[in-house]
């Protein structure tokens, strides 16, 4: 018996990083999971492993809405997608500030509009789980500026929907992890004059030594996206090694 037997699973950035292991992990547990990401190619590598994949840019409402049309039924929406503008507050012009605000917090507006009314509709009630970070009101971190503001941003967002949907029996989550070791993690590392000693500063800032893994986070996911978790909703979940304690 799978945790998640029976339930089906949409999730945005599902071609690296956490998103992956979150749409391994749901398989594993016996969801139908439907992955989306803008990198289809990659994406294509989980067909192997029995995972529905669409290509979906979360940042177009026309992507969303054809996607959409294709899903008969859902149980667990993992709003994903993200990215890391890397600069202060005078670093970060004005396209960065609104590109940063458009992938990693209007995607969720535009993707619970499109999926809630389905999950009222189908009876069924539903369960959005959005990825935040630590980086947010938790924490402020170097070089954060405007990805610290959008991830607050989805912790308001999350718990404003789950108090208007909880008498729909839709509950909603976020998880708010450390730094974990994902591809555009080392991208950015790899982007710094020194990477070494960027990796050597980033590791230094982790009070377990080490950074997380994508499938620690994925973990978390499941449990979430589980009836394990069914009195939890409205609620951020720090995943961090302990770096905000
Ligand atoms: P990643 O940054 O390595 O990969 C992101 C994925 O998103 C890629 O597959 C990319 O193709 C996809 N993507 C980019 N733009 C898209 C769009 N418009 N529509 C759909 N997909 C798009 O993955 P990651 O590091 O695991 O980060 C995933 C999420 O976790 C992000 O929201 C990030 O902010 C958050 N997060 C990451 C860390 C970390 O340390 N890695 C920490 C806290 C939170």
């Amino acid at each position: 018996m799978g945790r998640l037997d029976g339930k089906v699973v949409v999730l945005s950035a599902g071609a690296q990083g956490i998103g992956r292991s979150v749409a391994l992990a749901c398989a594993k547990e016996g969801a139908k999971v439907i992955a989306t990401d803008v990198n289809i190619e990659k994406l294509k590598e989980l067909e192997a492993e029995g995972i529905e994949v669409h290509r979906l840019d979360v940042t177009s409402n026309a992507d969303i809405e054809a996607f959409s049309a294709k899903i008969e039924k859902i149980d667990v929406l993992f709003n994903c997608a993200g990215y890391v503008f890397d600069g202060t507050l005078l670093d970060t012009d004005e396209k960065s500030w609104d590109f940063s605000f458009d992938l990693n917090v209007k995607s969720m507006y535009r993707m619970c509009k499109q999926f809630i009314p389905k999950m009222i509709e189908q009876g069924t009630g539903g369960n959005i789980i959005n990825m935040s970070s630590v980086a947010s009101s938790i924490k402020g971190a170097p070089n954060r500026c405007v990805y610290g503001a959008t991830k607050a941003a989805v912790i308001g967002f999350s718990k404003a929907v789950a108090v208007d949907y909880v008498k729909n029996n839709i509950r909603v989550n976020c998880v708010c992890p450390g730094t974990v070791d994902t591809p555009s993690l080392q991208d950015r590392l790899n982007a710094r004059p020194d990477p070494k000693k960027a990796y050597e500063e980033f590791v230094a800032r982790q009070k377990m030594g080490r950074f997380a893994s994508a499938e620690e986070i994925a973990h978390l996911v499941v449990y979430l996206a589980s009836d394990e978790s069914a009195y939890v909703t409205g609620q951020e979940f720090i995943i961090d090694g302990g770096w905000s304690m």
